[in-house]
């Protein structure tokens, strides 16, 4: 984002716009918190402003301040819809292709509003007449705080919009402790623990809610562990019986993947999650170190996302995936060694 990027954006802001701010499709805490913290600044500044995601979102996200205010693409989608056709302007945030807002792709493709990204993800897509993305980010609501320093306006930081980054910051850098969050990332923490976060409630509001199933399907989940050490590498399975049995609410498996990572000597998990009402296998990836799992799900699993962090899908069943995953493994064996 250049100097004369952020003269016009200021100048464009002036005056009242109506303005939609869209997260990507399953939402995360950095995905809720950059659109709400962005929607609470924008409103501050008297425009009109709301977020729209593609699809639900996990209720330990459902205490963001403006969460009530969030409307849900997949089943509000008139509203919806009316909203982009009277939109000035549209963020698209922690996302950089139209395809990851799943439904809402198409309107927003079709859309003559001005179009805004601010994103931290890899190979961006140039839709947006401004583009903030930078991939050495932790995360997109840090990006958040730095376009609205940009502005020239972090005095006007409060507590709901201190609260939502913060959020977002939180669990993208998995609590500060994935190489991503910098000093500098600390700093921005720090400013909006000053501005009214507080850090141990958001702590406790986003991790500390486990439900009891939960826990008993993360059991499930470590019993299906398997460590393959020739390649550095764990996977766990979840079938859709096992999350029926366990009561599955969206949210539930997340952070799984990372048990895999845990592990010594281990720098490659993967979680694969049968989903047999959309016929898919969702699949997570994670990585330490300079393998990059954003590749690997480029190359193998029509994904995308980060070096370290990544997702994917397969149109297989569960064995088959992986047993997929296992047959391409020794390409990499030399990179995952290295
Ligand atoms: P997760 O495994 O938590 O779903 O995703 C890990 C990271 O990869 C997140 O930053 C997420 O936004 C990104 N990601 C997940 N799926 C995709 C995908 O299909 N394409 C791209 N480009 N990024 C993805
Ligand atoms: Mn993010």
């Amino acid at each position: 984002m250049t100097e004369q990027d952020i003269q016009e954006i200021k100048a464009l802001l002036i005056a009242p716009k109506n303005v939609v701010i869209i997260p990507h499709k399953n939402p995360d805490g950095d995905a809720m918190g950059s659109t709400l913290g962005l929607c609470h600044y924008l409103i501050k500044n008297h425009h009109k402003a709301t977020v729209i995601a593609p699809n639900d979102y996990p209720d330990f996200l459902k205490w963001l301040p403006g969460n009530d205010k969030v409307i849900i693409y997949e089943s509000d989608m008139s509203n919806a819809e009316s909203l982009i056709e009277q939109s000035h302007i549209i963020f698209t945030l922690d996302f950089n292709a139209f395809h990851r807002a799943g439904d809402m792709a198409t309107s927003l493709a079709n859309s003559k509003a001005l179009k805004i990204m601010i994103d931290h993800h890899q190979q961006p897509d140039a839709y947006a007449k401004y583009m903030f993305s930078d991939v050495f980010m932790s995360s997109t609501c840090e990006m958040v705080y730095h376009f609205i320093d940009m502005l020239g306006d972090t005095e006007n930081i409060d507590g709901d919009m201190a609260t939502c980054l913060y959020a977002g910051i939180l669990t993208d850098t998995g609590s500060f402790r994935f190489p991503s969050s910098t000093s500098k990332t600390h700093l921005v923490a720090a400013e909006l623990i000053n501005k009214g976060a507080d850090h141990s409630e958001i702590y406790n509001a986003i991790y500390d809610t486990n439900s009891y199933e939960r826990l008993q399907l993360l059991g499930v989940a470590l019993k299906n562990l398997r460590i393959l050490p020739e390649y550095k590498t764990a996977y766990i399975t979840l079938t859709q019986e096992e999350l029926n049995a366990a009561n599955f609410r969206k949210g539930d498996t997340e952070g799984f993947v990372n048990y895999g990572l845990s592990i010594k000597n281990i720098i490659f998990a993967a979680i694969f999650i049968e989903h047999k009402q959309e016929g898919i296998i969702k699949i997570s990836l994670r990585s330490k170190g300079a393998f990059s799992v954003n590749e690997f799900s480029r190359e193998n699993f029509g994904g995308g996302g980060h070096t370290n962090a990544a997702g994917g899908k397969s149109d297989l069943n569960l064995i088959d995936t992986v047993e997929k995953f296992i047959s391409i493994l020794p390409r990499y064996k030399n990179t995952l060694n290295s």
